[in-house]
């Protein structure tokens, strides 16, 4: 479930600016998480883009995305989506298509092989810019059948310079996979697997519509993890689900623990009925208010921390050994519309920092390449007689501004690193002929006058950092350097 259209990116509205902020100021942290939920945490984007994609824009200019294209030298990695499900499950969010017939799948490979065909007409293609990162998400890439998975991913190395160190990582669908199936994927190459487990209890499975018993989960784990390369395997959880307590929560991260993932990631349900109708059907037994998801999210960070998993960015937590977690300890770690990722960066021979250019197929596929962000058209059709007349499948797409670069750096920052090194941002940027951080962002950093009063934020000559439990609000901190929020548009999902 990550680089596709991304409707539940939302804005927020800050708290009110005090007549006399007190910005630099450091307070001891002094509010609890409940209060800190309380006086701050609205409704926020995620961020895997900046500026996220409702604001991509329809009346783009081809011809300058294609140049960004023809431009671009980084690093690549590719996301392909399968917008395929047997059957929706009623929190879900994504763009999905409901099919039970497998069959439609050989074709919409072939598709996905002749438009991958188009994207490498468009960007330079060779062995010194080998891909660092293929991913498979959807809706649910394990639908296809095994021959048609296995022809893709043959086309895939047939077309793009692969080398050694290269991730290939799949979303699982543990109802969609048998052993037989299990073990084809790790036969193929998939070096890290996503399991989407979201709750292991029976009681919330069927409130969600997602009947999935744990021994089957338990089952396909220890196959992939068996297969897989060390440190291959993460488990999705999510909370602020109907009939979900916090005893229930505790039990299945202490189940799910046992199954030997590496990572997980915990996300909070984002209830958007106006964009999501078959979301209705989850109001038949009351969600839990923002004071319970709390108490959710944390008893699972709790439970996750003891088990000796480091918390990372907002809702993702590793083992030491696991590469999110190394590449948190080195900085590295990077935030793209696959979500957080150790993949987003590279070095080049000077050792300077270059962005992965993430090229993306698939009906709903959005690439990040250059300076352009590119959404593929939802609708599979039109997707499809697109390809098939050799052109991109763009049905929006944006072209990053200097000043867009500069803020995304920060609200990459504070969501990956929870601060920011004002020096480094500066000497990054200062060439776009802005002043030093405080200059730059002297509105920004005055608006969050709040934060700093309630202790939650800190800054000196260096650093601006999100302090103690503040990065359960960091969604909204950095939302402040989001120039595109007008306040009037908060329709989207809770940051907690
Ligand atoms: S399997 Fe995933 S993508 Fe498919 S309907 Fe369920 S939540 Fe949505």
């Amino acid at each position: 479930m990550a680089a596709t259209s991304a409707p539940l990116d939302a804005a927020m509205t800050l708290g009110p600016a005090t007549t006399a902020p007190h910005v630099g100021a450091t307070h001891a942290p002094t509010l609890t998480p409940a209060e800190i939920v309380r006086r701050f945490a609205t409704t926020a984007p995620r961020y895997t883009s900046y500026p996220t994609a409702p604001h991509f824009r329809a009346d783009f200019d081809a011809d300058a995305v294609r140049q960004a294209y023809a431009t671009a030298r980084g690093p690549l990695g590719l996301y392909i989506h399968v917008p395929f499900c047997e059957r929706r499950c009623l929190y879900c969010g994504c763009h999905v298509e409901v099919a039970r017939d497998r069959s439609l799948g050989g074709a919409y490979v072939d598709t996905l092989l002749r438009e991958l065909d188009v994207q490498t007409t468009l960007t330079p293609i060779s062995a010194d810019r080998p891909l660092s990162v293929v991913a498979l998400g959807g809706g649910t890439p394990t639908w296809l059948a095994p021959a048609d998975l296995a022809r893709l991913c043959a086309g895939i190395r047939a077309r793009l310079p692969d080398h050694a160190g290269c991730e290939w990582s799949i979303e699982v669908d543990p109802r969609s996979l048998d052993d037989a199936g299990a073990e084809a994927l790790c036969e193929l190459g998939f070096t890290r697997f996503s399991l989407g487990v979201q709750d292991l209890d029976p009681g919330v499975q069927r409130a969600i519509g997602r009947p999935q018993p744990a021994a089957r989960v338990e089952r396909i784990a220890r196959q992939l993890a068996a297969s897989a390369p060390r440190d291959g395997l993460n488990f999705d959880l999510m909370y602020g689900l109907p009939q979900q307590t916090v005893g229930t929560m505790r039990a299945t991260v202490r189940a799910a623990v046992a199954m030997g993932p590496t990572r997980f990631a915990v996300f909070g349900y984002a209830h958007v009925p106006w964009l999501r109708p078959h979301q209705r059907g989850m109001e038949r037994t009351p969600l839990p208010d923002d004071a319970a998801r709390l108490d959710l999210m944390w008893a699972a960070r709790e439970e996750l921390i003891a088990h000796g998993y480091l918390p990372l960015g907002l809702d993702h937590y590793a083992l030491p050994s696991d590469p999110l977690a190394v590449a948190a300890r080195q900085g590295r770690l990077g935030r793209n519309f696959m979500g957080y990722t150790d993949r987003g960066q590279a070095q080049d021979s000077d050792g300077k920092a270059l962005d992965v250019d993430l090229l993306a197929i698939g009906a709903s596929a959005i690439a990040q390449v250059g300076d352009a962000y590119a959404a593929n058209t939802t609708d599979r059709a039109l997707w499809a007689a697109r390809v098939d007349s050799g052109t991109p499948a763009w049905a929006r797409a944006y072209l990053r501004s200097d000043d867009d670069k500069r803020r995304g750096a920060v609200i990459t920052a504070l969501l990956c690193d929870l601060r920011v090194d004002k020096a480094a941002w500066t000497a990054r940027f200062a060439d776009h002929g802005q002043g030093d951080f405080d200059e730059a962002f002297a509105d920004e950093l005055q608006a969050l006058a709040p934060y700093f009063e309630a202790g939650l934020l800190r800054q000196d000559a260096s650093t601006l950092a999100i302090q103690g439990d503040g990065w359960l609000v960091a969604r909204n901190v950095a939302a402040a350097f989001d120039r595109f929020l007008d306040g009037g548009q908060a329709r989207y999902s809770r940051t907690v």
